[in-house]
């Protein structure tokens, strides 16, 4: 399945059979009752939820997070018959949208709370909801002054069918770090406001902390889509983004010569340039003008000068005069360079690189197995 434009600067190929794979490893570290969810928020990290989503329904997943709910409301059409939460809550006045397209808020606040109530009420029935309760995180969910409130107040809460209780970890991913145990015994003890709900507490990282945090759901994102959930460590999820670069002209400079916006770069020698159609506008940080590379053969090719908006400029005296031409591809994300190292040179996380990549590249998505979505009539991949 193809999507976009043949002239596209790059290509990213979007691997769904690694995803799916990626959900079956996760999936067998749990007990057997545990459910893996799957969090597609920010357009799957920017994979494309509507691809992604119905990948992971395929291989079994039936609880989907997004963090929006407009990304509920687009998202609804690609994945019929599966809850959607609504990470980021209720918003102010979308109660009977929420409704309509079937999604489950995610309650934060007991404001929150009292609007579903409400919307219950005026249609005469039950409404399903998630209660998030801050365990440490002072980001999002109920504090334990509010939980009092919810419960010394019983009945103004009327209407609303709890579907599970969670939280979120701030730390999962730093094994050792306090955070996790008083996280834990915090969840644990506010918890015991909602007797006999289920619980879910675990990203991916916190899918790796061991079964004492899986409780009853367990919800990873970036670990489905390969960023590495244990950093520092053999990253045991599988790669599922390429991206490869378009080369659009080759030229030779003589020693003395400067490249890019600024003059940044000087040549100390004479050098051959390619330049690439992809730039910052595409998600590459300008950073990469001072450490970056891109890889031809397993073999890195610094990136000279300025990133621009819509190209960089690459050294490619080291390869074989004709091995890179006009319309050459040669790898940003891939074998070489993973979306942890990338993210690495650009000075941050993998999550940030993913929801950055540009909305100008050609994409290919291998594995496709929505038959029920339009898009890809005819266009059954295997
Ligand atoms: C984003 C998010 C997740 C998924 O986190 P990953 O680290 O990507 O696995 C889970 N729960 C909540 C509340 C989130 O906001």
């Amino acid at each position: 399945m193809s999507d976009g434009a043949r002239y596209a600067g790059a290509v990213l190929t979007i691997d769904l059979a690694a995803v799916r794979r990626n959900y079956r490893s996760l999936r067998s570290r749990l007990g057997p009752r545990v459910r893996c969810a799957a969090v597609v928020k920010a357009d799957a990290y920017g994979l494309g939820a509507r691809y992604v989503a119905p990948a992971l329904h395929a291989e079994g997943c039936r609880d989907f997070f997004v963090a929006h709910l407009e990304e509920g409301l687009s998202l609804r059409p690609h994945l019929p018959a599966a809850p959607i939460y609504v990470l980021n809550g209720l918003p102010i006045g979308g109660g009977a949208e929420c409704i309509n397209a079937g999604l489950v808020p995610v309650l934060n606040s007991v404001a929150q709370a009292e609007a579903w109530s409400r919307c219950a009420r005026a249609l005469g029935r039950r409404l399903p909801a998630v209660i998030q309760i801050d365990s440490g995180m002072n980001r999002l969910g109920m504090t334990e002054r509010e939980l009092s409130r919810w419960v010394a107040a019983g009945s103004q809460f009327a209407g609303i069918d709890v579907q599970f209780v969670m939280s979120h970890l701030a730390c999962a991913d730093a094994r050792l770090h306090a955070a996790n145990a008083m996280q834990i015994a915090k969840f644990q003890r506010l918890a015991q406001n909602f007797p006999g709900s289920l619980l879910s507490l675990a990203n991916s990282a916190g899918v790796f902390l061991g079964g004492d945090f899986h409780f009853d759901l367990v919800r990873p994102g970036s670990a489905l889509y390969g960023i590495n959930p244990l950093p520092g460590q053999a990253n045991p999820m599988r790669a599922v983004v390429r991206l490869n670069a378009r080369v659009i002209q080759i030229r030779d400079i003589d020693k003395g010569a400067h490249v890019g916006y600024g003059w940044d770069f000087c040549a100390e020698g004479p050098l051959r340039l390619a330049t690439l159609s992809i730039g910052y506008a595409d998600g590459l940080h300008r950073v990469l003008g001072k450490n970056g590379a891109v890889y031809c053969d397993g073999r890195a090719l610094p990136i000279v000068g300025r990133v621009s908006m819509d190209s960089i400029t690459i050294d490619i005296s080291e390869l074989p005069r004709d091995r890179i031409v006009p319309g050459s591809e040669v790898e940003v994300i891939g074998d070489h360079q993973s979306v942890d190292d990338l993210a690495e040179a650009m000075g941050t996380i993998g999550y940030e690189v993913l929801t950055s990549l540009g909305r100008r590249f050609e994409r290919n998505y291998l594995g496709a197995t929505d038959v029920s979505s339009p898009e890809f009539a005819g266009e059954l991949l295997s």
